[in-house]
C-alpha cells in the first residue's frame, strides 16, 4: 500500500465505532500505511470470553470472570498485516469471530473489573508497539476516550444502522436476504446496546473527529481515516 502519510517521530491513532462501522479494516490499513503497530482490543474481550468458556467459567458470574482476568495468558500479534491472538498457547485468532463467542462477550466486556484490567494491558501493548515501530493504531469501543484519550489522533468511525448490518450481514452469511439481516441484527442492534452502557462510541466526545462511512466504499473510508490523521498527526 502506498505511505503518502509520512509519519514524523511517535504517533498513536485511536479508532472507536459500533460493530459493522468498517473499523477494523479500516484501522488495519491506516497502520500499514503508517508503517506501525496495530490493536484490536475487541479481540482481547473476544479472547477472555473465549478463554471463560474453554475453562468452565461462567461469563456471567462477575468475580469469577475477574479473577480469570487477572491471570489471562493473552498475547496478541500488533502486525497489521496479520494480527493474531493466543491464549494459553491456542491460537483462537479464527475461533474469537465465531458466533458463540459474539453472542456472549458484552456479558464479558460489561465487567467493570475486567475493563479496568483490560485497560492496563491495552495501554502496555500500545507503549510496546510505539517503542518497536514508532506507533500504534487501536481500535475499539473506549479508545478514544478511555484507554488513550491522549493520542495524537482520535477518530469515532460510524455508519446508519441499515449500512453497519448489510456490511455484517454480508460478511457473515455472504448475503443480505431478509432471514440473514434479522439473523445479524442480536449482533449489532443488541451488541451495541448492551455495549454502550459502559462505553461512549455512539457520539464523539470533545476533540474526536467523527467519520461516518454509511456511504463510502472501504477505499473512501480509509481515505477519510488517513486524512483525519495527516491533519491531526504531530508535525
Ligand atoms: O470490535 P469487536 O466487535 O470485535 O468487539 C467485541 C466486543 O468487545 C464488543 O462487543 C464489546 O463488548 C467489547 N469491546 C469493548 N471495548 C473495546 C473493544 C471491544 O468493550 N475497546
Amino acid at each position: 500500500m502506498s505511505t503518502e502519510t509520512d509519519a514524523c517521530g511517535d504517533i498513536v491513532v485511536a479508532i472507536d465505532g459500533p460493530s459493522g462501522s468498517g473499523k477494523s479494516t479500516v484501522a488495519r490499513a491506516v497502520a500499514q500505511d503508517l508503517g506501525v503497530g496495530y490493536l484490536d482490543t475487541g479481540a482481547m474481550y473476544r479472547a477472555l470470553t473465549w478463554w471463560c468458556l474453554h475453562e468452565g467459567v461462567d461469563v456471567h458470574d462477575r468475580a469469577a470472570v475477574a479473577a480469570t482476568m487477572a491471570t489471562l495468558p493473552l498475547e496478541v500479534g500488533t502486525d497489521p498485516g496479520e494480527p493474531w491472538v493466543r491464549v494459553g498457547g491456542h491460537d483462537i485468532t479464527a475461533a474469537i469471530r465465531k458466533t458463540r463467542i459474539s453472542s456472549v462477550v458484552s456479558a464479558v466486556a460489561t465487567n467493570l473489573d475486567v475493563r479496568a484490567s483490560m485497560r492496563l494491558r491495552q495501554r502496555a501493548i500500545i507503549a510496546e508497539s510505539v517503542e518497536r515501530s514508532g506507533g500504534c493504531v487501536a481500535e475499539g469501543r473506549d479508545i478514544t476516550t478511555v484507554v488513550a484519550p491522549d493520542a495524537d489522533v482520535r477518530v469515532l468511525l460510524t455508519a446508519s444502522e441499515d449500512a453497519r448490518l448489510a456490511r455484517r450481514t454480508l460478511e457473515i452469511h455472504g448475503g443480505t436476504d431478509t432471514d440473514s439481516l434479522a439473523a445479524t441484527r442480536d449482533q449489532i442492534v443488541r451488541r451495541d446496546r448492551d455495549d454502550s452502557t459502559v462505553s461512549q462510541f455512539v457520539t464523539a466526545a470533545d476533540g474526536v473527529v467523527t467519520v461516518d462511512t454509511s456511504a463510502l466504499d472501504l477505499h473512501e473510508a480509509i481515505a477519510a481515516v488517513l486524512a483525519v490523521v495527516r491533519e491531526h498527526a504531530p508535525a
